[in-house]
């Protein structure tokens, strides 16, 4: 069943002329009325239906809340409907709100459709007063044995005392503290270690204790009126939707500010009527294994959020069995009813009233990424959800948590490991992972350092561009400064480094290369440091770590129970030119590898239905045979980008250097054969690792200066070597070159295709290289599938130039070398005048791949590099970005380009191939949105690729979801 009914708001009265119906009884709703009822009112409803023990009451719709917060002012009819439900509750119950003799008591709860830890609290025991409460303690007392009134006046002013607490602090905005206080000062006066200690008296006077607090701090008396203490909470719950807490928790969810929350008003149940009563909470599962079991707390003689409150210790819910046997036995069976209803671990709340158990709510509770896996796989075997289900209960986001490395749990789990590794800082999570390695302060040095083969963790304040190369040579960047939006933590979850950012507590001293932790710690270069980007805690020492047994399965070095034959994207619909996958599975490990625990099996069995079902190809971004190997392990289809530039650096810079400097075509020409069979070797390494599998090859793309020494410091060289008389011919023409060559905005000047365009023979050696490699790999007996990309096209006049050299090469490769090549050309979209003209472009291209980073840079007009460190945060902040254009795809500006580039470009040629491999590649809402806009492939990092298989599974269920649900609308509207 869907979650949301995406045809209308959910309220039936939208189709009508009939004004909005604002208020429902728990018995006119259900489970699939989030959207109106909040996650709590809607499962309150439907636990209703189920004929499970829920105190009755009703739900205020996020409707009304929402016309409350655009008006300022409640609804004219809200009030009437609320008394008109108010008098139906009173007439099941057999009696009134706040009746002094016998007073009927009700929560007013929020509840928004995502649970929101943000928002304001519940408000218990609403319709108490100082006469009722008297009311109250007789009600109690009768029919209870002698000496019950004792007991009975106790609950009856704890009753009271909570409600001006949480009225004061939740409605009038009293600081909470300042009732703790009072409840400290009267156990201190007693003597009495725990608040089970106070006596009706003493209760009795803390409640004039209380009044007096909200008297002068909210200027007003504790209302006696249960009907406006009931308006007044009502009230609050609305406006605590805009409370700071809210909105903070909102922005970092990524919540939509305008959805508004519902409000329940539920009938009390009291746990604080004695010890056999009490309060609790339970997992269906447990949440961290998924295993089935009785997990929870429970806490007698005690009211609402007394059990998470830690005042008094709770014991485990299993010990309730013998506290309170028959209710026990009746919460196992509703959490049964419950589990198979929902078909999904739930969480729930509970109260036992003198013996009778009460259900106050149920959600279908969050898990560990890991718990996920392992519950939708243990549902499919219960026969409750099928593996379609069982992939949607899944994401990416919790497949990347598990393929991280982590610190051995062991090593910290008691304080004798926080002791032998001192935690010494705590920051923000900012990118997964553990990471381990020497202190070092600059990148010059962690650079330095790595190549030496040191691990290194790079510690700065906070990072900026220049620091690009250290980042790279660290197993982890660790700063001072900064949110998840800092330089350090975006460029590190692009590279999927570990990351701990905003470590405030340390001093970073960068001079000195050292930084100080609380207690005086300081840490020197070179000392040896633990991060958990996944928690973002800093260890001092080294904190052992373990690979992710995900990851040693993907890599193929875990054997599974069964091999089973993998489904692939040939099952699917065949996608231009992409053939089957090798996923981490097809890996044969042998007979001595471990065997694969449920975690593993779950995620195998998870990413094999994906495969299945999925109509994207996914491949990957690498430079190297290395990396292409792994890719392939992780299921990658072929590479979607090889980054040529990556090539000429290293010892090859020095050839680099004299094809600048070239002197004439002869001179140009020599450097450029010296690089020839340099860039022939690396592609016919690709070849071979990809074999039968398309391999994408950019040829080179950034501005030529990146590839000459800084200009500063080759000035500094050749000044120097004036002075002392001994001028260095090769330094100044290079200088010379330097100079020439320096561009006040190199990404946006001399490169990709310009570059190809005016430094002759460039792209044809780059060709032709890649044409030999594919020759030779023929010869090998295998099946290279070469296609070449042109980056940085801005029209089509200019590919066609590129595309006439390119074939003159490839035809005089096949002449020499007597093999029948393909290769493919193609090229990139990632200016927006190539989106633009794409249907013109795609005359001289076999294909397309999006290059999203530049086109979200050009499209929006900055530049990466740049923006993040200096206004991003605050955009995030104003809610300008709800997440930044370069994490995830811009829909409405740069994926419209994409959707029009496809259209266009097939329009022009049917068979064009479509794919992408800007970073957005293995982002799980991109992958979503390429999906639907119909390209064939995503190419992502070799780690995300498994990450991209997944999300595309999914996009591919959500697609055939979305298309029935119309359907269904459809068929409903031709029924009517
Ligand atoms: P939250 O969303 O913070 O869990 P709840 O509305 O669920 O807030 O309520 C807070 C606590 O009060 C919970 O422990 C809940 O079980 C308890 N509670 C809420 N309504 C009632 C009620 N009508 N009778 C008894 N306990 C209640
Ligand atoms: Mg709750
Ligand atoms: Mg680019």
């Amino acid at each position: 069943m869907l979650d949301s009914h995406p045809i209308t708001s959910g309220n039936p009265k939208d189709q009508t002329n009939t004004p909005l119906k604002f208020v429902y009884d728990f018995s006119e709703g259900n489970k699939d009325l989030k959207d109106l009822l909040g996650g709590k009112g809607a499962n309150l409803a439907e636990m209703t239906n189920l004929g499970l023990p829920v105190p009755p009451g009703f739900t205020i719709t996020t409707e009304a809340c929402r016309a409350y917060l655009a008006d300022g002012a409640e609804p004219p009819s809200l009030r009437d409907e609320v008394s008109a439900h108010l008098a139906t509750l009173e007439a099941t119950m057999g009696r009134r709100l706040g009746q002094e003799d016998d007073p009927l008591l009700v929560s007013v709860r929020s509840g928004a459709k995502f649970s929101m830890p943000g928002m304001m609290d519940t408000v218990l025991n609403i319709g108490l007063g100082d006469r009722s409460v008297r009311g109250l303690a007789r009600r109690a007392a009768a029919g209870q044995p002698a000496g019950g009134e004792a007991a009975a006046e106790r609950f009856a002013w704890d009753s009271y005392r909570r409600l001006i607490q949480m009225f004061g602090r939740t409605v009038l905005g009293v600081d909470g503290e300042l009732f703790e206080d009072a409840i400290d000062d009267a156990k201190l006066a007693k003597g009495a270690a725990d608040d089970l200690d106070l006596d009706a008296e003493d209760l009795r006077a803390l409640v004039e204790v209380f009044k007096e607090i909200v008297r002068r701090e909210a200027g007003r008396e504790f209302p006696q009126d249960p009907r406006e203490q009931m308006d007044l909470a009502i009230r609050a719950v609305f406006d605590s939707w805009n409370g700071d807490r809210a909105r903070l928790y909102r922005r970092q969810e990524r919540i939509p500010g305008d959805l508004g929350t519902a409000v329940n008003v539920c009938s009390m149940v009291f746990g604080n009527l004695g010890p056999d009563s009490g309060t609790g909470v339970a997992f269906t599962r447990d949440p961290a294994s998924g295993h089935q079991g009785v997990y929870g707390d429970y806490l007698a003689n005690a009211q609402g959020e007394d059990v998470v409150a830690g005042i008094r210790n709770t014991v485990p819910l299993a010990e309730l069995e013998h506290i309170d046997p028959a209710s026990y036995d009746q919460l196992l069976s509703i959490m049964e009813t419950l589990e198979n209803h929902y078909r999904d671990l739930c969480d729930i709340e509970f109260t036992i009233e003198r013996g009778k158990l009460w259900m106050l709510q149920t959600r279908v509770g969050k898990r560990t990424a890991g718990a996920a896996f392992r519950i939708a796989t243990q549902l499919v075997d219960q026969g409750l959800i099928d593996m379609d289900e069982a992939l949607t209960r899944v994401n990416g986001a919790q497949l990347a948590q598990l393929m991280f490395p982590r610190f051995d749990l062991a090593a910290l789990a008691e304080h004798g490991g926080e002791a032998k590794h001192p935690r010494i800082a705590w920051g923000i999570a900012a990118s997964p992972g553990a990471a381990v390695g020497k202190a070092v302060f600059d990148s010059y040095t962690a650079v330095k350092w790595s190549r030496s083969g040191e691990k290194v963790i790079l510690i700065r304040r906070e990072t900026n561009p220049d620091d690009l190369d250290g980042m790279i040579a660290a197993e982890g960047i660790l700063t001072s400064r900064g949110g998840k939006t800092s330089h350090a933590a975006v460029v590190a979850r692009g590279m999927g480094k570990t990351c701990v950012c905003g470590a405030e507590e340390l001093e970073v001293d960068t001079k000195r290369r050292r930084f100080t932790a609380p207690g005086g710690i300081v840490v020197e270069e070179g000392d040896l440091v633990s991060i958990d980007g996944s928690t973002g805690k800093v260890y001092l020492g080294r904190v052992p770590v373990v690979a992710s047994p995900v990851v040693e399965y993907f890599e193929g070095r875990i054997r599974l129970p069964e091999q089973t034959p993998v489904a692939g994207p040939e099952a699917g619909p065949a996608t231009a030119g992409v053939t089957g996958p090798t996923t981490g599975s097809a890996v044969d490990p042998g007979a001595d590898q471990p065997v694969a625990d449920e975690l593993v099996t779950a995620v195998h069995r998870i990413m094999n239905h994906a495969d299945a079902v999925r109509r994207l190809a996914v491949r990957a971004n690498a430079d190297t045979a290395e990396d292409a190997a792994r890719a392939r392990r992780f299921g990658a289809q072929g590479i979607g980008l090889c980054r040529t530039e990556h090539m000429f650096l290293g010892e090859r810079r020095e050839l680099v250097e004299q094809l600048i400097l070239a002197d004439g075509d002869e001179e140009r020409a020599a450097a450029l054969e010296a690089l020839r069979p340099l860039q022939r070797e690396d592609f016919r390494g690709l070849f071979r690792a990809m074999d039968g599998l398309p391999v994408t090859i950019r040829l080179l793309d950034p501005p030529l200066h990146e590839f000459l020494p800084d200009i500063t410091d080759l000035s500094v060289r050749v000044a120097l070597a004036e002075a002392r008389r001994e001028p260095q011919e090769n330094d100044l023409r290079l200088l010379q070159a330097v100079h020439r060559l320096h561009e006040q905005n190199p990404m946006l000047g001399l490169r990709g295709v310009r570059l190809g365009l005016v430094v002759p023979g460039l792209f044809a050696m780059q060709v032709r290289a890649v044409a030999e490699a594919a020759a030779e790999h023929v010869r090998e007996g295998g099946r290279p599938r070469a296609e070449v990309m042109i980056p940085l096209v801005g029209t089509v006049q200019e590919l066609e130039i590129v595309r006439e050299e390119a074939e003159a090469v490839l035809a005089e490769v096949r002449a020499a070398t007597g093999e029948e090549l393909e290769v493919a050309l193609g090229t990139m979209i990632e200016l927006p005048r190539a989106a633009l003209t794409a249907g013109q472009i795609a005359e001289a291209a076999d294909f397309f791949s999006f290059g999203t980073n530049d086109l979200t840079q050009t499209v929006w007009g900055f530049s990466r590099d740049d923006v993040e460190a200096s206004f991003f945060t605050a955009y995030l902040e104003k809610g300008i970005f709800g997440v930044s254009p370069f994490e995830t795809i811009d829909r409405d500006g740069v994926g419209a380009l994409v959707r029009r580039a496809a259209r266009d470009g097939r329009a022009t040629r049917p068979d064009l191939k479509l794919g992408v491999c800007g970073e957005h590649g293995g982002d799980p809402d991109s992958v979503h949105f390429f999906h639907e806009a119909g390209l064939d492939y995503v190419s992502c990092s070799p780690f995300r690729v498994p990450v991209a298989r997944l999300e595309a599974g999914r996009a591919a269920l959500a697609e055939r979801r979305a298309a029935a649900a119309v359907g269904l609308a459809a068929e409903r509207v031709t029924t009517a």
